[in-house]
């Protein structure tokens, strides 16, 4: 199975310094992966006490645009190529976001959490911080901050909406708190009309899960907030990464499309078979 139409809208370049393959590399992958629309959505930059070894550089935006463009023209009969950015939603950094995001015309930006006050949750170097952790509170925090991402408005989807999970940590299902934070954090995406996004990385994890769980992709659809796929491609070979995965889960839940987007405008493109 396949669903030529939908766009994978999360991959990265080597700026990032922990991405490999110029964007050459991805679009050609997309090609012959029979995609019809993909986006680069490299870490944007941020302050600069502010985990900078895992992001370009201010000064590497107009080189990551350049690319891009180039790209963009090798392609432009096969192949549709937006630029956004990943960037990310850490509290005080949002006003340095902001002007960021307003210096290019962006086709779109994905805002993640990566990190709950100086722990990068999801880095393997720090995964012993989690002994100190309780899970359930590392589960409400995390969502409460993906809640504030979504009431920033900065931000067009949500990335890896439960990337707290990577390393298969667990609060109990039944937990009544941090079901309580998922809930409040899907009313809050709905309220500000951004998508959440379906993403293959965690398949690529420890988790062996899609991002975000089946739960929350069925709540989220019976609110009826957008989703976007993205396959969170480190390297053209990921290109694409698990889509029949997302897609079918999406289907089965009712979700008949996916979110497409030029110049931060948002259409919907129907989920095809073929
Ligand atoms: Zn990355
Ligand atoms: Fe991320
Ligand atoms: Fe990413
Ligand atoms: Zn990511």
């Amino acid at each position: 199975m396949t669903y030529r139409p939908v766009p994978d809208y999360h991959m990265h370049t080597p700026r990032c310094n922990h991405a490999i393959g110029d964007v050459a590399d991805y679009t050609a992958a997309a090609i012959k992966a029979g995609l019809k629309e993909i986006g680069m959505s490299d870490h944007s930059p941020m302050p600069d006490d502010y985990d900078k070894p895992w992001r370009m550089d201010r000064t590497e935006l107009a080189g990551y645009l350049d690319e891009v463009e180039q790209a963009r023209d090798a392609v432009k009969n096969n192949l549709a190529l937006r630029v956004g950015l990943e960037a990310d939603f850490h509290p005080g950094t949002e006003a340095y976001v902001k002007e960021m995001i307003a210096s290019y015309d962006w086709d779109y930006v994905i805002g993640s959490v990566h990190y709950i006050g100086d722990w990068g949750f999801d880095n393997p170097d720090t995964i012993d911080v989690w002994d100190s952790w309780n899970i359930e509170d590392a589960y409400c925090a995390y969502f409460k901050l993906v809640e504030q991402s979504a009431q920033t408005g900065l931000f067009d989807i949500i990335g890896h909406p439960d990337l707290i999970k990577k390393f298969g940590h667990r609060p109990p299902a039944d937990s009544a708190r941090v079901n309580e934070a998922i809930e409040s954090m899907l009313q809050a995406v709905k309220q500000a009309d951004v998508v959440l996004e379906i993403s293959s990385a965690g398949l690529r994890k420890p988790v062996a899960e899609i991002y975000p769980h089946r739960n929350i992709v069925k709540r989220a659809a019976e609110l009826g907030i957008p989703f976007s796929y993205g396959s969170d491609a480190h390297s053209p070979a990921e290109v694409g990464h698990g889509m029949d995965d997302c897609l079918s889960m999406l289907k089965s839940f009712g979700v008949h499309e996916v979110a497409s987007f030029e110049k931060r405008v948002r259409s919907m493109v129907v989920i095809e078979h073929v």
